[in-house]
């Protein structure tokens, strides 16, 4: 038996930093990454045989808490029937109609393998759709790992410090312009700048990849009515937001109706899933109902449409779960500001539902700049005082917290406890 140590140490040689996803590697907050070997409703278990309570969700999918039975039992059911065939199945066809019922923009959608591949997609069908080139994305969001969205880019990028990737061609790099976060003045001005230029405008209607951010009253009215103004397509990448706010996603919270959207995590319980989707007349662009070429040799794969069509299935005839995840999140930040204040600590917590981030900084956190001023040395220390305490946070200061309905009341008051402990220890 080989510890997480020992096993980080043997991947180190033969990985690329000893990880398949950068963030996983801990290198922003310290220490060696812990080798998860299993996980059942609110905890995980690592190779060295401790327990942990989940903040984290596998970055979001797992929002009914870990080895969900009627999502087990799906796969366990799809398993018997081969696993792909490269050929239409049913399953794909209650999967398309399923999300279209419960998005309230979709009318079709087609089915990818991850988060990067939709907003890959999304951004071709628009460049497709309005014979245009240029595409305006957010500092500090993050759509994947296309080479078009490496640009100011958030999540990982953000916390490796590489936010505007090596090996991204510079003509890619012109095609893509930037604004920060929550300023309408600045996209208009490249609207202007750019006029009959910009085919697409992407961003996250609630920003999880650069910490949790949200939207400032009036802001997604705005980019919608400026895109409308200028014909430009309006993407939501909801990757993460999409079935976690709302089962309709940040586009039913807010009402806002975008021309596009990318989906991914939740989607797919588990399973490596994505989706893209919108208007009838832009999706009859994607091939093979029109020009813009797209495919996949696993897409609609009838293991992960199994997982999938029974987390959604579930979330879709259970409202109640949208309403407890509310409620988990309210306690939670009640109890951890609580702590904040008692110790006077400057700080800032940006909260909506299940998803939440303390920012270690006294400005508001409303942009990529506000995200930056946050003192991460101390995030650090507060992330492995948390984790000595048996709580799994997200191993960097740019990301958000994931909360799945598994977390019981008692959980929560363990973790407010954790929490009012670390920081006393790390504030010494
Ligand atoms: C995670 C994420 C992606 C990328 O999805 P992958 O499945 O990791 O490729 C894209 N957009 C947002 C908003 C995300 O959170």
């Amino acid at each position: 038996m080989m510890t997480s140590e020992q096993l980080f140490e043997k991947a180190k040689t033969l990985i690329p930093g000893g990880v398949n996803s950068p963030v996983r590697a801990f290198r922003s907050v310290g220490g060696n990454p812990l080798f998860i070997k299993s996980a059942k409703g609110p905890y995980l278990y690592d190779e060295d045989g401790r327990e942990y309570i989940e903040l984290i969700n596998s970055w979001g999918p797992m929002i009914l808490g870990h080895a969900f039975e009627p999502v087990e039992k799906a796969v366990a059911d799809a398993i018997q029937h081969s696993f792909s065939f490269g050929a239409p199945t049913r399953k794909e066809v209650e999967m398309a109609e399923l999300i279209v019922s419960m998005v309230p923009s979709v009318e079709m959608v087609r089915m990818v393998n991850s988060g990067t591949e939709a907003t890959m997609a999304a951004i071709r069908v628009a460049r497709g759709f309005t014979g245009r080139d240029k595409i305006i994305k957010f500092e500090g969001c993050y759509h994947g790992h296309g080479d078009s969205f490496l640009i100011a880019a958030g999540s990982g990028a953000m916390t490796m410090g590489i936010p505007d990737s090596p090996g991204v061609t510079k003509a890619t790099a012109a095609d893509t312009l930037t604004a920060p976060y929550n300023d309408l003045a600045a996209v208009e001005e490249l609207l202007l700048n750019n006029h009959n230029q910009v085919a697409a405008l992407i961003l996250e209607p609630v920003v999880g990849n650069m910490g949790c951010v949200l939207p400032e009253p009036g802001f997604l009215e705005g980019i919608r009515a400026l895109c409308d103004q200028h014909s430009v397509v309006l993407i939501f990448d909801e990757v993460m937001t999409g079935f976690r706010l709302a089962k309709g996603g940040a586009q039913e919270r807010f009402g806002i109706t975008p021309d596009l959207t990318t989906m991914g995590k939740i989607i797919g319980g588990g399973m490596p899933v994505g989706a893209y989707g919108g208007r009838a007349d832009i999706m009859k662009m994607v091939a093979p109902a029109g020009p813009v070429y797209q495919a996949g040799t696993l897409s609609g794969n009838p293991i992960a449409m199994s997982a999938g069509l029974a987390m959604l299935h579930h979330l879709n005839d259970h409202p109640n779960v949208y309403t407890r995840l509310d409620a988990i999140g309210d306690k939670l930040t009640t109890g951890f500001r609580q702590t904040l204040d008692k110790l006077g600590l400057a700080y800032t917590i940006n909260h909506i539902s299940s998803m939440f981030t303390l920012f270690m900084t006294d400005r508001p956190v409303i942009d990529f700049a506000g995200a930056k001023s946050c003192d991460t040395a101390l995030f650090g220390h507060y992330f492995h005082a948390m984790l000595d305490r048996g709580i799994y946070l997200a191993p960097s200061q740019f990301e958000s917290l994931f909360l799945s309905v598994a977390l019981t009341d008692e959980l929560v008051d363990r973790i407010i406890q954790a929490n009012d402990e670390s920081l006393r220890e790390v504030v010494g």
